[in-house]
């Protein structure tokens, strides 16, 4: 496991993988969509209905093994190991489990033979080539408000989230935020997105379409810096896995092209829409999020009316609050009138922020958390608070922490 020290001495060899996506020297199915698999198929001389066998096995029987595609004819699985392809879904390679049933995740985003040696004469930091997955039996109220409250009772939880990672790290380097502290290391690809996915799935034996699973792309690194990828992921899990995109969540820091091409995506693919606002005004969040310098709020307010919602769907807007630097009962109503003139159908999620070695902001006291709370209620902005869940493993969903993992 890895220390923030392990991470600062490869941190050269990370530096040449960076923005790269996949490994050349493998041939991972998982990640390939419907289109892609029927093309292979086509190109072995095999029918193209074959691509449906594969899908169903990759997606929605979870098989990690080519041997265990049991509905394809030996010698077709026999050949596709020969030309070199496997599963190659990413594993989870190390579980953190909360005493409140959180858990979090260390998944491995490389094939088994990639995880040593060289590729070519480029070291392979195999390492450090791990993200984190959070699963939240229950949520933590994030999802409240969105009509996914649980109806029935079944399994030990009703209704489950999971946090998914989209990059290595990230560039946008808030401030407040232990991810941006590694710094952008490289794209996750569509299938080590949808693929954390597939894992905790299997893993708490969900049945897609019976139990109730939301997901938040909130883990670690910016999805719209990542854009294609990260859609990508989305038809996948939409398509192959289904799960519907109204039981998804996409978070951004505000990057407005991201937003603006999201708007031109079609319903039936298009995750909902989470801003990381985190401050009540363009002074205070250019200061911890400079992203904020380039695409201040006005600039993400517009490009979020782009987006054509649903009915009754609303736009969230996500609010860390850092002790002492925007949790004041004035913060408050000052993003309560932001949220008002944006005109929007919207609700404020405020989270606690969790702290981190070297990061130089203080909890908000829960006094203060109440208090904010009371002031947007006051202004009748539909507002949530957001548990903290998996304190003792430190799984908040942003705040991932390399720093625990020793
Ligand atoms: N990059 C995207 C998605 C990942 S971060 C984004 O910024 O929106 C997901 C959420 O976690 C964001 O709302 C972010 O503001 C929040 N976050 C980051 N660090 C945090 C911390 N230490 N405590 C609480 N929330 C944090
Ligand atoms: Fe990146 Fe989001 Fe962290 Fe900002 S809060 S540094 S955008 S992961």
């Amino acid at each position: 496991m890895l220390s923030p020290a392990v991470i600062s001495q490869n941190s050269h060899l990370l530096q040449l993988d960076a923005i790269s996506t996949a490994e050349e020297s493998r041939r991972p199915l998982f990640g390939l969509d419907g289109e892609a698999l029927a093309g292979l198929m086509t190109g072995m001389g095999e029918p193209v209905w074959r691509a449906r066998q594969l899908a169903e096995a990759l997606y929605r029987q979870r098989v990690i093994s080519i041997e265990g595609m049991t509905t394809l004819p030996v010698a077709l699985r026999r050949r596709l190991v020969a030309e070199g392809w496997e599963v190659g879904r990413p594993r989870i390679l190390q579980t953190y489990v909360s005493s409140d049933g959180t858990e979090r995740y260390l998944v491995q985003c490389q094939a088994p033979q990639a995880q040593t040696g060289t590729t070519g004469d480029r070291p392979v930091a195999a390492a450090v080539e791990a993200v984190e997955t959070v699963w939240m039996p229950e949520g933590d109220e994030g999802e409240a408000g969105d009509g996914s409250e649980p109806e029935e009772a079944g399994k030990s939880w009703q209704r489950a989230t999971i946090c998914v990672s989209s990059q290595v790290g990230c560039a946008v380097n808030c401030q407040f935020c232990l991810t941006a502290r590694l710094g952008l290391q490289r794209n996750l690809t569509a299938g080590e997105i949808a693929g954390q996915v597939v894992d905790v799935l299997d893993r708490h034996g969900v049945e897609v379409g019976k139990d109730r699973v939301n997901l938040v792309f909130m883990g670690m690194g910016e999805p719209f810096l990542n854009y294609d990828n990260f859609m990508a992921a989305v038809r996948l899990l939409v398509k192959e896995v289904g799960i519907s995109p109204q039981r998804m969540t996409v978070s951004t820091s505000g990057i407005v092209l991201g937003i603006e091409r999201f708007a031109a995506e079609p319903a039936d693919v298009r995750p909902k829409l989470a801003i990381s606002l985190n401050a009540p005004n363009d002074a205070i969040r250019s200061e911890v999020m400079p992203i904020n310098r380039k695409w201040p709020i006005d600039a993400v307010v517009d490009a979020v009316r782009k987006v054509r919602l649903r009915p009754r769907e609303r736009v969230t807007f996500e609010y860390v609050l850092l002790g002492g630097v925007t949790d004041r009962p004035e913060h408050a109503a000052e993003v309560a009138r932001l949220v008002r003139r944006t005109g929007l159908p919207v609700k404020v999620n405020l989270i606690a922020w969790n702290p981190g070695p070297g990061v130089p902001y203080a909890t908000p006291k829960p006094d203060a958390v109440e208090a904010f709370k009371r002031v947007l209620v006051a202004e009748r902005v539909p507002v949530y608070l957001r548990k903290p869940r998996g304190r003792d493993i430190y799984a908040a969903c942003g705040q991932l922490k390399r720093t625990v993992e020793g």
